[in-house]
């Protein structure tokens, strides 16, 4: 479809301008490349529009190229026939000192309806499009046709006056006013110029009285809507060096200039007059022209009512979303790079913190928004501002994501963070000798790594932003970090525990392997004992080891409560610690016992005390059996006096209570605190554990019957052994 332009394609093919609208009343795509060619596009609102109309062949398009160094085609002397097709638009090529910037002229096809036969529809619409578009309308007329009330110019201004009533009728709040610039060709000078502008503005009064107009605007007036302004031109032929001369005048003022709208009308017939003021101004941003114009131009081609709010919204509309895009790309240059990056984190499970989040992040956002409201604000303001808030919502959104994510993952890493740092603390105390503050290292830590969460956070926020307060995130951390110590105290009370109860398992296996082996000598005790001290027995063995048994462990627990305590752990956590610590201690000294009473060990402690009772004196002297000793008694006595031993190791019973010891006292009920998990790890006591359904009896029972009777047996038989053997070497004595 460009093809069918003239002027369509590459650049070069500008030079003529643009043909906006061609003979077919088709709208040319190419209106925006032509205004980016022209370097107009990122103008904003400093650009203006005018159009020229008159009858065909009245020398517009060669005023126009004289005006503004434009190229519009123009009829040969020779052929006189009609050049200009539909619309054309061509940028002032001047650059005169003195106009605006930026000027676009709109060169219309010749409206004598002549030319398009009795067809006056092209006239109407293109009539329409320069009054919906154009700040000024240069009308152009010769001087002879001035006061011709018939003539071809005169239908050409009614129809101009119809097509803005229809839009004032549909638009009322939104048509601004428009300039109607008479131009006056071949003025010989006889009749002065405020003559022909009499004439004209009475003309002009009575083709307006003369319109009917539509309901409500009967009692309108033509200078409610249009400004005028008249300049004479002398013959271009006849005067060639007086037409440039005023021509060139004439450009000065296609300049901006500020008058009040009121007072408007009466100043613009000083020729020193700018006719660009800024009450003409359509207010349609350059970038949105092309798309504008062409709305419009449909809906006048379709015969639509001209709607143009709709259509300012629709515009606005649709270069807002563009402008958005537009924005974004930048934006997504430096957004998307760090959004990948997270995924890709949180892909692998490896929490990463992006480096000055907050500030990359504000600068963009505050790029993005400043280069929307750039552009977008010179667009309908209820539009812009929705769009605005949209951009804003979706940005926001996206940036909230990254915010939350950094959040979280510096969440995660100061976590491990602290777990990390306390377990590595407080491995170095334990290889320092175990004489570490846990507390104050949880505190230290704890800290630490709050601080470095503040200073992410701090450095994550964007100012100003709804989620700069990051107070809630912070207090879930602190609730983390809190759960992560009492997690790490209870691994603590734990090590403290084990280290107790080894403690506890190392003595108990001192002191009673001391007891047992003194059952060897025969002679409990056989060590001086202290003065005023009853010297040990054998009777009271177990006395001696419950005693060194709760004393140990007494001494265990208030060492455990110490440490504890010095962590902050809480009463209750104490108490199940040191109910704990009583139980498995009561195990380890089972298993000591156990292990003592083992067959082959307990045989040879018997066989030892036996023989020390038989094969040493009272004075700890050793016999020398003589035949006429009392072997037998002798060996009677020692044997039953070891026999005696059975029995009372077999349970484990205090002398003095001949009762067994208070273990389920001394033990005490489970404390309330403790759970399950407590309980878990720990052995079944008899009379303790009910429903183990073993009773303290039992679980004093270190011997059971059958194995007292092997136990007795064995012995006997080595008891016997010995005594053959000391009979024998009595006899062998003898016979020496
Ligand atoms: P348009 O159809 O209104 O654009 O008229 P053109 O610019 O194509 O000019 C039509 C004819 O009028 C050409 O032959 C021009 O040479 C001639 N012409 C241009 N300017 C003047 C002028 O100021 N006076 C007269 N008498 N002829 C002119
Ligand atoms: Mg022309």
């Amino acid at each position: 479809m460009n093809g069918h332009f003239a002027g369509a394609g590459e650049n070069a093919d500008f030079e003529h301008g643009v043909q906006i609208i061609d003979e077919d009343k088709n709208f040319n795509p190419n209106l925006p490349k032509y205004l980016s060619a022209q370097g107009i596009t990122k103008a904003g609102f400093n650009y203006h529009l005018i159009s020229v109309f008159g009858s065909q062949s009245t020398g517009k398009s060669t005023l126009l190229n004289f005006l503004f160094g434009t190229e519009f085609g123009v009829m040969s002397e020779q052929e006189r026939r009609q050049t200009t097709k539909g619309i054309w638009m061509s940028k002032n090529k001047k650059e005169q000192t003195g106009m605006a910037e930026n000027i676009l002229v709109m060169d219309v096809e010749g409206t004598d309806g002549r030319e398009r036969g009795e067809d006056q529809d092209f006239e109407r619409k293109s009539a329409l499009f320069a009054l919906a578009t154009s700040e000024v309308l240069i009308v152009n007329i010769w001087e002879h046709q001035v006061g011709l009330y018939q003539g071809a110019n005169m239908g050409l201004l009614k129809t101009v006056f119809e097509v803005n009533l229809q839009l004032f009728l549909k638009n009322a709040k939104n048509v601004t006013r428009s300039l109607l610039f008479f131009v006056i060709r071949d003025h010989l000078g006889t009749t002065p110029l405020s003559n022909l502008r009499q004439t004209l503005l009475a003309d002009l009064q009575r083709i307006w009285a003369g319109l009917s107009k539509p309901p409500g605007l009967e009692k309108s007036q033509i200078d409610d809507y249009f400004d005028f302004a008249f300049v004479a031109l002398p013959h271009k032929i006849l005067q060639p060096e007086k037409f440039a001369l005023d021509v060139q005048k004439l450009g000065t003022r296609f300049r901006e200039g500020y008058v009040d709208p009121k007072r408007a009308a009466l100043t613009l017939d000083d020729a020193s007059q700018p006719v660009f003021l800024p009450q003409y101004h359509r207010r349609i941003p350059a970038d949105g022209f092309p798309m504008y114009a062409q709305g419009i131009w449909e809906q006048i081609d379709s015969n639509k009512d001209l709607d143009l709010p709709t259509q300012q919204e629709l515009l606005a509309q649709f270069r807002c979303d563009e402008i958005s895009k537009e924005v974004l790309v930048a934006f997504d240059a430096i957004i998307i790079p760090l959004e990948e990056r997270q995924a890709a984190a949180i892909d692998a499970g490896t929490p990463e913190l992006i480096a000055d989040l907050g500030n990359t992040m504000t600068a963009a956002r505050e790029t993005l928004l400043k280069n929307f409201e750039e552009e977008g604000s010179r667009y309908h303001k209820g539009v812009f501002k929705r769009k605005q808030t949209e951009l804003e919502t979706k940005v926001d959104g996206r940036l909230k994501t990254l915010f939350t994510a950094q959040l979280n993952s510096a969440h995660k890493i100061g976590i491990q963070e602290f777990s990390d740092s306390v377990s590595a603390a407080v491995k170095v105390g334990q290889k320092k000798g175990g004489n570490y503050d846990f507390h104050k290292i949880v505190q230290t830590e704890k800290q630490k790594v709050l601080k470095k969460f503040e200073a992410v956070a701090r450095g994550s926020v964007i100012a100003g932003s709804p989620w700069s307060d990051y107070k809630s995130q912070l207090n879930l951390y602190q609730k983390e970090l809190d759960e992560v110590s009492a997690r790490l105290r209870k691994d603590e009370m734990r090590r403290l525990a084990t280290r107790s109860e080894r403690w506890v398992r190392t003595k108990l296996s001192e002191g009673v392997g001391l007891e047992f082996n003194r059952l060897g000598s025969g002679r409990a005790g056989s060590g001086a004992p202290a003065e005023g001290e009853k010297p040990p027995t054998e009777k009271d063995l177990w006395d001696r080891i419950w005693t060194l048994f709760t004393e140990t462990v007494s001494h265990a627990e208030s060492r455990f409560t110490e440490r504890a305590r010095g962590f902050d752990a809480s009463p209750d956590e104490v108490e199940v610690g040191l109910w704990r610590l009583r139980r498995k201690s009561w195990a380890a000294l089972r298993d000591k016992i156990d292990e003592e009473v083992m067959e082959g060990n307990l045989l040879l402690k018997l066989r030892e005390n036996f023989e020390d009772k038989f094969r040493y004196d009272e004075e700890g002297v050793p016999r020398i059996w003589r035949p006429t000793d009392d072997i037998e008694g002798v060996y009677t006595k020692a044997r039953e006096s070891t026999l005696d031993l059975i029995p009372l190791l077999a349970r484990f019973r205090l002398a003095r209570t001949s009762a067994p010891p208070p273990l389920d006292a001394w033990i005490g009920e489970a404390p309330s605190a403790a759970t399950p998990q407590d309980e878990e790890d720990l052995q079944p006591i008899g009379g303790i554990d009910e429903e183990e359904g073993k009773s303290l009896e039992e679980e004093m029972t270190v011997l059971s019957e059958a194995k007292r009777q092997d136990l007795a047996t064995r012995f006997k038989k080595t008891a016997d052994g010995v005594y053959v053997e000391a009979k024998r070497s009595a006899i062998g004595g003898v016979t020496q």
